[in-house]
C-alpha cells in the first residue's frame, strides 16, 4: 500500500466514524489526490481559488470540494458553482457576496464561519462579538441562499498543547452558544472544523466533527503556505 493510502487508512482508524476527515492536498499533485480517491476519500480541501479551479477539472467530479482558505470576494463567482463547503467565511461582506453569486445560478452553499481562536494576529476570522451583532440584527438569517452549517478554527501554532486545548474548547462553546442562541431550529448547523495534523487528537477530544489533515496524509509541503 502506497504512504498516502495507508495513511489515509490509519488516520480513519485513529477517529471516530463520525469525525469527517478533509484531505487537505494543497501544494500536492493531482497524481496524490487520485490515489487518495482510490482508497475512499471524497472531502478534499485547498486553500487557494486558482490552484483548486486548476485542479478539479483533471479529478472525479465527485470529489467534495471543501474551500479552507481565506477568500478573495472577486473569486467567489469561480467556485460557488461546484463548491461543496466554504469553510473560510471570516466577515459579513463575504457572506452577502457568497449569497448573491449562489443566488445567480439558484444554488445554496454550505459555509462555516471561521472563528479566530488563536493568538496569532495572522490568522483570519470573525470574533464572537461581531457575530453576535450581526446575529442580532438578523443580518445573517436574510440570506437565503447560503447555509450556515457551523464553524471552523484553527488553534495557535505551539506545542504547548493546554494552549491548544483551552483554544478548541473555546470555539466548542462559541459553536454551542451560536447554536443556542440563533441555530436552534437549523438542523444544518452542526459541524466544528478543528484540528490539523499537529493537533487532531486534540481536537477531537474537545468535540471536533470534522478535521482537516495535510501533511499526515501527503507528507510535509515544500512551501508552507
Ligand atoms: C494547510 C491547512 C490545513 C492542513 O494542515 P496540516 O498541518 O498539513 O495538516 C488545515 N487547515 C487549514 C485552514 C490549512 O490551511
Amino acid at each position: 500500500m502506497s504512504d498516502i493510502a495507508g495513511n489515509i487508512h490509519f488516520l480513519k482508524s485513529q477517529i471516530p466514524s463520525s469525525v469527517k476527515l478533509v484531505a487537505v492536498s494543497k501544494t500536492k499533485p493531482v497524481s496524490d489526490i487520485i490515489v487518495a480517491y482510490n482508497t475512499g476519500q471524497r472531502y478534499f480541501g485547498e486553500n487557494r481559488v486558482q490552484e483548486l479551479m486548476d485542479k478539479k477539472d483533471l479529478l472525479p467530479s465527485d470529489i467534495e470540494w471543501h474551500l479552507i482558505g481565506h477568500l478573495q470576494s472577486n473569486k467567489v463567482k469561480y467556485i460557488v458553482p461546484f463548491i461543496s463547503m466554504i469553510q473560510s467565511v471570516d466577515s459579513y461582506n463575504l457572506l452577502v457576496k457568497v449569497n448573491s453569486e449562489a443566488l445567480k445560478i439558484k444554488r445554496v452553499v454550505d459555509c462555516l464561519l471561521q472563528i479566530h481562536i488563536a493568538t496569532e494576529e495572522t490568522k483570519f476570522g470573525f470574533s464572537m462579538q461581531e457575530l453576535n451583532e450581526n446575529m442580532k440584527s438578523e443580518n445573517i438569517s436574510n440570506l437565503k441562499n447560503i447555509r450556515i452549517s457551523g464553524v471552523m478554527g484553527m488553534a495557535t501554532f505551539t506545542s504547548y498543547k493546554d494552549q491548544v486545548k483551552k483554544e478548541f474548547g473555546y470555539l466548542r462553546d462559541c459553536f454551542q452558544s451560536l447554536k443556542d442562541n440563533y441555530f436552534k431550529s437549523s438542523d444544518y448547523f452542526k459541524e466544528i472544523s478543528m484540528g490539523m495534523s499537529g493537533d487532531y487528537e486534540i481536537a477531537v477530544q474537545e468535540g471536533s466533527t470534522m478535521i482537516r489533515i495535510g501533511s499526515l496524509i501527503f507528507g510535509e509541503r515544500q512551501h508552507q503556505e
